[in-house]
């Protein structure tokens, strides 16, 4: 079931700045997007575009939801100035809690697990201007993930947390996905995006390509990239052997499904190498 359906949004900052052109997509209900590009591609922009705090210049975002209610969100955004820093994270929580309209009944339990999950349980009564920026960032993820909202929007969520905490996000989103919250999650974190979400959306400039990584990952043994872009060959001979030049400005990467260094190879090179993903194959 379809959750939104967004059609040739565009996006313009004054000055010019063309951050998204002629996006298409549509997201599903317990659906987990992960969100890649390099800095400046554009996934800020697309977040706080599905949240309404930024107006697109055309296209629309179309909501599919009964009787046309507003959807309900969790949002996620870069910096740290997310809830009150005179109130203790407590009663942030306690506070934006009411504000989502979250039932009583149960919420203090609600809470606890939230702040165990996140690893703020013990700091839970601290005035939360006190937090180190890693804890404020926390609180801030934990605020987003309140309730249960139809659409959670997170903006480099594991940035601040340490290896324990993501493992925990990482189940957690499967599991209020599960429950019908679809997720967008922009994150560099590849292992990360790779673990909770089904689909990939990767923004190069502007502009969306998107790929079904379940269906050549999940399915398929070994995985070809065919890539574009500029490499000195003394810099691909670097990477973990995986790269093959075809000429003329394509190369192949080819590995494992299941190899996390073939992963951090091909970020490396579409994130720091302005390299563009031209097709991707499974192989058994
Ligand atoms: P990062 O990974 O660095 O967070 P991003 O993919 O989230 O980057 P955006 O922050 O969405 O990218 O930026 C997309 C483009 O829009 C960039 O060229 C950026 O410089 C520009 N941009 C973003 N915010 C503004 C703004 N408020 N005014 C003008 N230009 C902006």
């Amino acid at each position: 079931m379809q959750l939104l359906e967004v059609s040739g949004l565009t996006v313009e900052y004054p000055g010019g700045v063309k951050a998204l052109s002629g996006l298409n997509f549509t997201l599903h209900r317990g659906e987990i997007i992960g969100l890649l590009g390099a800095n400046g591609a554009g996934k800020t922009t697309l977040i706080k575009s599905l949240c309404g705090l930024v107006i697109p210049k055309s296209g629309e975002i179309r909501w599919r939801l009964p009787e046309e209610r507003a959807p309900q969100l969790g949002v996620l955004l870069e910096g740290s100035r997310a809830f009150y820093w005179n109130l203790t994270g407590w009663e942030n929580a306690e506070y934006f809690a009411s504000l989502k309209n979250l039932p009583l009944r149960g919420l203090s339990e609600h809470l606890e697990y939230l702040f165990r999950l996140v690893g703020l349980w013990e700091a839970r009564n601290r005035v939360a201007g006190t937090y180190s920026s890693g804890m404020k960032k926390r609180l801030s993820l934990l605020i987003a993930l309140l309730g249960q909202p139809d659409l959670l929007l997170l903006d480099e969520p594991t940035s601040g947390v340490d290896r324990a905490s993501v493992y925990e996000l990482e189940s957690y989103l499967k599991g209020i996905a599960a429950q019908g919250t679809s997720v967008v999650c922009a994150t560099h974190v590849l292992s990360f995006a790779f673990t909770v979400a089904s689909r990939m959306l990767y923004l190069e400039s502007g502009r969306l390509r998107s790929w079904d990584w379940t269906n050549v990952l999940g399915r398929h043994r070994r995985a070809i990239f065919l890539l574009g872009g500029d490499l000195p060959i003394d810099d691909a001979a670097r990477c973990n052997g995986y790269l093959h030049f075809l000429g003329d400005g394509r190369w192949h990467l080819e590995g494992e499904t299941t190899d996390t260094r073939l992963f951090e190879t091909l970020y490396y090179l579409l994130d720091e190498r302005g390299f563009h993903l031209l097709q991707l194959h499974g192989v058994d």
